[in-house]
C-alpha cells in the first residue's frame, strides 16, 4: 500500500469528509458511499483506460472464488481452454472442471514453469466458451509481456484473463480482453475486494446453479450493490486509484507512469542478479515478471542467514513460495525505487561477507 494512502484513510477513519460517520459506518445505500463507489469506478476507468462497454464490478471471493464464478457464469457448460504457466493458472483449470469441461491448450509444467509457450503453439478449441490465462504468475514469476491476440490466431473465443498480481502496473490492451479480474490485496488495496471487468456482450448466460449474489448480470445490473459490497475496501481502493493517476515519471502519468517505473525496478534486480555468481533467477528472460522475482542463493545452506540478515536490514517478506523455494521479491506498485536498491544494497553486501 502506498504509505499515503493508508495516512489518508487513518485521517478520515472517524469522520469521512464531515459526515460524522467513518466509511465502515455507513450504509451501502447512502449518498455518501454512493459517491464514494461511483468515484472509484470513474477513477478506475479512467487509470486502466477500461472502454465504456465493459462493466467495471466490485465483487468478493477473491481471485479463487473467480476461478469458480468466472466459468458459471462465462462457460455455458461448454469448453474452455486453458493455458497452463504456474500455479494459479494450473489452479483457475482444476477449479473450472466442476463447472465446464476444461481443457489444455499449452503448459510450461514440464520445463516447472520457468517460459511461456508461444501463442502460436496452443492447441485452442474452435468451440471454447473463453480462453484462460494468467497474466502475471504470483508465485513462478513468469509474466505475459504481451497478452495473445486471440483472433489473430483464428479463435473466436474472449480472452479471460487473471491479472490479481500486476493490475495497474501496466497497460491492459482490452481490444484482446474480455473479461479480467483480480484480488486488490496485491497492487490495489485491502483483501476482500474482488475487481472484475467484463463486456457487455459475454453477460446473461449464467449457469442455473450459479449463486445470484455471484451473477455478473445481477450484479452488473445492480452497480455491484446487488448485496452489501465490501465498502471499506472500495473505498480504500479508491484512494489508491486517485494516488495511482497522480503518479509521474518521465514526463507519464498513471500506469504508464506506474509502468516506467516498475521497468526500472525489476531491471536494478534482474540485472544484479544475472550479474552475480551468487544468485540466479531461472525464468527465460522475455517473461520475467516485473512484479515478483523469485530468486536463488546459489549455495542454498545460507538461505536461513540470508533471511536473518534481511530481516535485521528492515527487509521482510523475502521467503519464496513453498512450492518453489528460495526467495521472492515481490515489488508491487506501492514499492519505491529505494526498497528495490536497499534490497539490492543488502544482498550485494551479503554476497561480498559469504563469497
Ligand atoms: C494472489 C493471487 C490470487 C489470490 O486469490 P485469492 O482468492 O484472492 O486469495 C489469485 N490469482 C493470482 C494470480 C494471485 O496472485
Amino acid at each position: 500500500m502506498p504509505e499515503a494512502v493508508l495516512q489518508r484513510a487513518a485521517a478520515e477513519m472517524l469522520d469521512w469528509h464531515g459526515s460524522g460517520m467513518g466509511v465502515m459506518e455507513m450504509s451501502h445505500r447512502g449518498k455518501e458511499f454512493g459517491a464514494i463507489c461511483a468515484q472509484a469506478e470513474a477513477d478506475l476507468r479512467a487509470l486502466l483506460a477500461v472502454p465504456e462497454y465493459f462493466h467495471v464490478l466490485f465483487m468478493q471471493g477473491g481471485g479463487l472464488g473467480e476461478n469458480a464464478i468466472v466459468p458459471m457464469n462465462l462457460s455455458r457448460g461448454g469448453n474452455v481452454d486453458f493455458v497452463i504457466t504456474g500455479s494459479w493458472s494450473a489452479k483457475s483449470q482444476k477449479e473450472a472442471q466442476r463447472y465446464c469441461q476444461s481443457r489444455i491448450a499449452a503448459s510450461n509444467a514440464d520445463g516447472q514453469h520457468t517460459w511461456l509457450p508461444a501463442a502460436a503453439s496452443w492447441q485452442l478449441s474452435g468451440d471454447a466458451s473463453y480462453v484462460h490465462l494468467c497474466s502475471n504468475e504470483t508465485i513462478h514469476g513468469v509474466e505475459f509481456q504481451e497478452l495473445p491476440d486471440l483472433a489473430a490466431l483464428g479463435s473466436k473465443s474472449p480472452l479471460v484473463i487473471d491479472f490479481s498480481s500486476h493490475v495497474a502496473s501496466r497497460p491492459v490492451d482490452w481490444n484482446r480482453v474480455g473479461l479480467a479480474f483480480g484480488g486488490a490485496q496485491k497492487n490495489l488495496g485491502p483483501a476482500g475486494l474482488t475487481l472484475v471487468i467484463v463486456r457487455e456482450d459475454l453477460l446473461g448466460h449464467a449457469l442455473e446453479i450459479c449463486p445470484s449474489a455471484f451473477n455478473y448480470r445481477i450484479v452488473a445490473d445492480n452497480k455491484s450493490m446487488y448485496n452489501t459490497p465490501p465498502t471499506w475496501a472500495i473505498y480504500v481502493a479508491g484512494l489508491t486509484f486517485q494516488w495511482l493517476r497522480q503518479q509521474t515519471e518521465g514526463g507519464l502519468t498513471g500506469v504508464a507512469a506506474m509502468e516506467k517505473r516498475n521497468i526500472a525496478k525489476a531491471r536494478l534486480l534482474y540485472d544484479f542478479i544475472d550479474a552475480s555468481p551468487f544468485y540466479e533467477n531461472r525464468v527465460a528472460a522475455d517473461c520475467r515478471s516485473r512484479m515478483n522475482v523469485p530468486f536463488f542463493l546459489k549455495d542454498e545452506s545460507r538461505n536461513e542467514a540470508f533471511l536473518a540478515g534481511a530481516r535485521e536490514a528492515g527487509l521482510l517478506q523475502l521467503k519464496g513460495h513453498k512450492s518453489v523455494g528460495g526467495m521472492r521479491a515481490s515489488i508491487y506498485n506501492a514499492m519505491p525505487l529505494e526498497g528495490v536498491q536497499a534490497l539490492v544494497g543488502y544482498m550485494r553486501e551479503f554476497e561480498q561477507s559469504h563469497a
